[in-house]
């Protein structure tokens, strides 16, 4: 008899199972068994389906840490059961949410893939059947007995990207999101087309590993022409910071002003992880090739080459939670895990 994958259905909430409150006019979760309802042509499916939702679904703003580790537990304690995972969210967080899950599932071997939509299931013109089917299809292909995709993902509209990849530059359109530094890995047409030269290898004989605690003692600073020195030295030195994501004009660079540079010394001495990404949607960071960036490559500071900036705090969060010597620190990031950078 042919094989069907089992596919595991995680709800959290976001528009794709909201409802419009008539009191207010806004939209809010709604019961997930109702979605469902929703989409009879999920039966049609050549795979076996089961559901299992967050007991509040939550618009995505709401997302933080303590739920992601939810998530990865669910995904942890139903990991034998199922041959892949669909974690229905809400769209503003889902990038955060994908790029957290990448560093905290170590080892995975089998698909989770985020999707969600821009209008509600039960609305005319939704987006949220397509996206789910084809994210419920797209996690149940196998070949040889393996599956055919295992990393985080994220799909929307016709494209599968890599999760912790991808950003959502959109509040309007369908397309909600792009990967600016990384390929799509997987198109929908009239067939789905893969890319898979471009898939993380299986992990075939390692052992899924999950890591539920992040360290959330961090922040993000954008760079802007006039910040002054009261602002970004009062975030340097709040207590108990542990790390920064510094965002940067082009590749890399920043103003040369000496008070600038003296308080990345100092606050690099006192022990905190400076990163820094680029501001631009593309590209990537390079120290060292423009003057404005040589001080910064003097002092330590983290190149995040070109990861995102909810890759880059996710992955601060998830390594300042593991045991790093300081001196290894740097290295450690610098090195893509997930494929989250070159
Ligand atoms: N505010 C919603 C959320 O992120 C938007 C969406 O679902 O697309 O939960």
């Amino acid at each position: 008899m042919l094989y069907k994958s089992k596919i595991l259905l995680i709800y959290t909430g976001g528009t794709i199972g909201m409802r419009k409150d008539f009191d207010t006019g806004a939209l809010k979760a709604f019961n997930f068994s109702k979605l469902l309802l929703q989409i009879p042509e999920l039966k049609q499916l050549d795979c076996q389906i089961e559901t299992i939702s967050f007991e509040k679904p939550i618009d995505s703003s709401n997302m933080n840490p303590e739920k992601w580790a939810k998530i990865a537990t669910i995904i942890e304690d139903n990991y034998a059961s199922f041959d892949g995972f669909v974690v229905l969210h809400g769209s503003d967080t889902m990038s955060y949410s994908a790029s957290a899950l990448s560093f905290m599932l170590e080892n995975l071997a089998k698909p989770v893939i985020f999707t969600g939509s821009q209008l509600p299931i039960g609305d005319l013109r939704t987006d949220a059947k397509e996206n789910l089917i084809t994210a419920i299809q797209i996690a149940s292909l196998r070949e040889n007995d393996m599956p055919v995709i295992s990393e985080v993902c994220l799909y929307f509209e016709y494209k599968l990207y890599r999760g912790n990849r991808t950003t959502k530059i959109n509040a309007e359109h369908f397309k909600a999101f792009t990967s600016p530094n990384y390929s799509f890995l997987v198109e929908s047409g009239v067939h789905l087309k893969l890319n898979s030269d471009l898939f993380l290898p299986l992990h075939k004989d390692q052992k899924l590993k999950v890591h539920k605690k992040l360290n959330n003692n961090v922040a993000i600073i954008k760079m802007f022409p006039g910040v002054s020195e009261a602002v970004l030295s009062a975030i340097f030195n709040i207590a108990n910071l542990k790390g920064i994501v510094l965002e940067t004009y082009g590749a890399g660079n920043a103003p040369t002003e000496e008070w600038f540079l003296n308080l990345l010394k100092q606050s690099i001495s006192n022990g905190l992880h400076i990163v820094n990404v680029t501001q631009c949607s593309g590209g990537s960071v390079n120290m060292g090739q423009y003057e404005t960036s040589t001080g910064m490559k003097e002092l330590g500071v983290i190149s995040g080459k070109d990861i995102t900036t909810e890759a880059a705090i996710t992955k601060l969060m998830y390594l300042l939670s593991q045991e790093i010597e300081a001196k290894d620190f740097k290295t450690i990031f610098e090195t893509s895990l997930r494929g989250e950078m070159i």
